[in-house]
């Protein structure tokens, strides 16, 4: 269903971000009829350049960041006629005027702040001051929102001294994951999980996120934010709520907001013996990670294992294991739901197999798969077997991959239909960093030292221990 018309303005139009992902996925949106043609795309940046110069840069971007089969010529000249460029630098003076004119009346407004976010206030204040933007625009920051509470609190003071909160759309890309919103409807559309989706039934959750990259050349910039909160404090935090919150009344911003706000405070505080942190040591990959910041003394993790609890009814004394990584064995993340064992098992099989895993890939290969027990086919008696029914999409759907938009394509698209429910909201966001930051002040107070761990492992062996001493097992990443 295609969206309205829009004028979309994307600060940092020239940016690593915006050539990635924004355009590229804008195109796509283009290619599948769900963005109509009358749409605007209005890049600014620091740069000096123009339309001419700017439709180069985006081509090229197309070219390099989508599949060759993905490219039409005659979307792609279609598209390259909807941009055009506006030379802006956020704290100066000019360029306001020439953007203030590019807009056109009748059509949804929405600025994207693809830049630092130290530029948020600076560009929201003026946007808002020149009478750029009106009571109805839309507004969507990037990450990283924040450092601490405090830092939160100035940005989204920042914000809402220009913006009401119902035009502020904070990006969570994982939020815009197909899997992650089919979480959502796998819970909340069935008979069959939610009855179960508790303490009583669910054993424990893993949810991994592995990468095999190191810091690379963000190195300088990374050390002064490690795992916990470029990973944890959001994306890892967000689909902690996704899983353990109440079913909303309503599949509506506010309804389902409120309840992942209630799992974040319900969140207990860290003990010491409940973290693992690590750094990759020197390896195939490359450097280690102190090589590879520049610092030996660095005590920031590229590795941060953990064991939540969300102390309510529902989840009391059922762990949340989180763990995130640098230079692992793969590139994977996963969200498993390990159920019980059945109460009393009439087959001769050991306890602790835990048949019945929901578990839900987001990368690669989005999908689901639930794991069940049956009868290994064939004479052999009653053997039993555990295979995966599995709910991957790319079966559904055919062999159409594409049909799966990616997570920013989807959050742009909901933006301009003004559909806040996959967007964190500023309460959200302070909640998880107040109770983020007392928990990296207990490491820094205690002088924690990260443990070194093999570049290609599953993170260091303190991390095994932390499931082991509770006699549970991570899930193999793959
Ligand atoms: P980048 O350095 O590649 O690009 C920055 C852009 O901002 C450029 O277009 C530059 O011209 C513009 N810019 C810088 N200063 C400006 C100023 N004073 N006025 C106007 N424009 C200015 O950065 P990026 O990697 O594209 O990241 C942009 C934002 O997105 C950052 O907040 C970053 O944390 C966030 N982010 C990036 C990624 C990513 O994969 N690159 C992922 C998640 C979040």
């Amino acid at each position: 269903i295609p969206v309205e018309p829009f004028d979309l303005v994307i600060f940092g139009g020239t940016g690593d971000l915006a050539r990635r992902k924004i355009f590229p996925g804008l195109y796509r949106r283009l290619a599948d009829g769900q963005m109509p043609p009358e749409a605007r795309l209005i890049g600014a940046a620091r740069s000096d350049s123009d339309d001419a110069e700017f439709r180069a840069l985006i081509s090229a971007a197309l070219e390099e960041f989508l599949p060759a089969e993905n490219l039409r010529p005659e979307i792609v000249a279609q598209f390259l006629e909807m941009l055009s460029y506006v030379k802006i630098d956020a704290l100066g003076e000019g360029g306001w005027p020439e953007l203030k004119g590019k807009m056109r009346e009748g059509v949804v407004h929405a600025f994207y702040f693809s830049v630092a976010p130290s530029l948020f206030g600076p560009i929201a204040e003026r946007l808002k001051e020149r009478g750029i933007a009106d009571g109805q625009a839309r507004i969507v920051v990037e990450k990283p929102f924040g450092h601490d509470l405090a830092s939160a609190k100035a940005l989204n003071a920042s914000l809402a001294a220009h913006f009401d909160e119902t035009q502020i759309y904070r990006i969570d890309h994982y939020l815009g994951k197909e899997t992650v919103q089919n979480l959502m409807a796998v819970r909340f559309g069935n008979m069959l999980f939610e009855p179960l989706w508790n303490s009583q039934y669910v054993d424990h959750i893993q949810i991994t996120v592995a990468e095999t990259v190191g810091v690379g050349g963000r190195g300088e910039y990374y050390d002064r934010i490690g795992a916990m909160r470029d990973m944890v404090q959001n994306h890892l935090l967000q689909l902690v709520c996704l899983i353990a919150m109440e079913p909303p009344a309503r599949y509506d911003h506010d309804a389902v907001r409120d309840e992942k706000l209630k799992v974040i405070r319900a969140l207990d505080p860290m003990e010491p013996d409940d973290i693992v942190r690590g750094q990759y040591a020197a390896g195939p990959g490359g450097p280690s990670y102190l090589e590879d910041v520049g610092d030996p003394r660095s005590r920031t993790e590229s590795f941060l294992a953990m064991r939540l609890e969300v102390s309510n009814w529902r989840w009391a004394g059922t762990p949340f294991y989180v763990r995130t990584g640098k230079r692992l064995k793969a590139r994977a993340s996963e969200i498993a739901i390990v159920f019980k064992d059945a109460p009393h098992s009439i087959f001769d099989v050991p306890r602790g197999r835990h048949s019945n895993i929901l578990s839900i890939r987001l990368q690669p290969n989005e999908g689901m798969q639930l794991g069940v027990t049956i009868k290994e086919p064939g004479p052999g008696g009653m053997r039993l077997i555990d295979v995966p029914l599995d709910m991957t999409f790319a079966e559904a759907l055919g062999d159409d991959h594409d049909a799966i938009p990616d997570a920013y394509e989807r959050l742009i698209m909901d933006v301009i239909r003004g559909n806040q429910t996959l967007f964190m909201r500023g309460d959200e966001v302070e909640a998880a960093w107040a109770w983020t930051d007392p928990v990296i002040a207990g490491w820094e107070a205690r002088g924690h030292i990260p443990s070194p761990y093999d570049q290609g492992s599953s993170g260091p062996d303190d991390a095994l221990m932390l499931l082991h001493r509770d006699g549970r097992r991570w899930r193999e990443i793959r």
